[in-house]
């Protein structure tokens, strides 16, 4: 079902929700379930919560095939928190306190950032003039005394994607995966650590899912704050102090919609068929929309480009964006540090979503390119 207005959300995030989950959420603001009250107004320790938090954590496991071995936890902060949150965690794993960064934009390049204020930061890549590739690993300048390495699934601003996972010969590997959480499988096992603010592909702002290998919940440096410390998260429950209820409640109700479509695999196939119909036109423009990502590299969940030539003919992006306005299209600006367009196909923006989308790009490309 569409809204009223037929408004299409290609928000970078916050971002769209599916609408069915919108409904429920309105259905059951005021009274949920027949408890009287909302959600809004539960205590986090009521047993009707511990079924909301439950199975929102049952359904991330179902969905990822989460191993045994792993905690998931919901923690605030969001993903900077993270950026502080994992070098208190996992910094202190071996005693140099060095850890790898794989720089590949500006999140992880925030990330690197916040942690060279608890150690030693090895860059893992030389400074990049652009965002818009992943170099080949077999380049890469890893440290075999770094306590962790890590790296940032998608980059959502450049939209510079991993389609692999890392081999870091056995080394703990961290990753950011906020902006393309459960819009594709993932093996969790290779990992150490993933977290994921919601409010790109699950959620609203507000929470952040986290999933952490339990042998990597000892070596917190004795400086760091309770509510980050993993240990301490995991073993409440994610209850060590109020966690942010309505945010959880949310994101269930939109894992259980990923579940009802079909899992991560369906959203793969999904964003899939979405983001190559905008990057079939851009490639088929010549030229008139640029995408300066690399092929191999280009994220499946956002997808910046310029108009008129590789700079960007700013004019010519103004009218785009005035005129995507005026057909209730949001939020296609690119993000200030780039300029341009950019296109975020989160999970929960529909294949006609991004086909209203695509019709305008065709016939905007055809009233400007003569
Ligand atoms: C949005 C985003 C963040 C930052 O998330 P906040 O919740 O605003 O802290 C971090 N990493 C990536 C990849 C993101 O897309």
């Amino acid at each position: 079902m569409d809204s009223p207005k037929q408004t299409v959300n290609f928000g970078p995030g916050p971002a769209k929700l599916p609408r069915s989950v919108l409904l429920e959420i309105q259905k059951e603001l005021v009274d949920y379930k027949g408890l009287g009250i909302s959600v809004l107004e539960m205590s986090h320790r009521s047993s009707d919560f511990a079924k909301i938090i439950n199975n929102a954590e049952t359904l991330v496991r179902e969905l990822l095939a989460v191993p045994d071995n792993y905690k998931v936890i919901f923690l605030q902060g969001g993903g900077c928190g993270q950026f502080s949150a994992v070098p208190f965690n996992l910094i202190g794993l071996k005693p140099g306190r060095c850890a790898d960064y794989v720089v590949t934009g500006i999140w992880s390049a925030k990330a690197a950032e916040e942690a060279k204020k608890f150690g030693t930061v090895n860059m893992v890549l030389p400074k990049l003039g652009s965002y818009t590739k992943i170099p080949d690993p077999s380049t890469w300048n890893l440290n075999p005394e770094a306590s962790y390495v890590y790296y940032c699934a998608n980059e959502t601003v450049h939209g510079v994607e991993f389609d692999f996972v890392p081999d870091v010969k056995g080394a703990v590997l961290v990753c950011d995966m906020s902006s393309n959480f459960l819009s594709r499988p993932v093996d969790v096992s290779k990992f150490g650590v993933i977290f994921a603010g919601a409010q790109k592909n699950v959620g609203p702002a507000g929470v952040t899912v986290v999933i952490v290998r339990d042998d990597l919940l000892e070596f917190a440096l004795p400086e760091c704050p309770s509510i980050l410390e993993y240990k301490v998260q995991a073993a409440s429950g994610s209850l060590y102090n109020t966690p942010p209820c309505f945010s959880i409640y949310v994101v269930g109700l939109v894992l259980e919609w990923i579940k009802n479509n079909g899992g991560a695999a369906a959203m793969k196939r999904l964003n899939t068929i979405k983001s190559q119909m905008i990057y079939e036109i851009i490639d088929n423009s010549q030229g008139f929309y640029v995408c300066p990502v690399e092929p191999r590299s280009r994220s499946m969940m956002n997808i910046p480009f310029r108009i008129g030539n590789a700079k960007g003919d700013e004019a010519l992006e103004k009218r785009f964006l005035d005129k995507t306005l005026e057909l209730n299209m949001l939020s296609l600006k690119g993000h200030r540090s780039v300029g341009g367009i950019r296109v975020s196909l989160y999970n929960a923006v529909t294949v006609e979503d991004v086909q209203k989308l695509a019709a305008f790009m065709r016939n905007f490309l055809e009233m400007h390119q003569l």
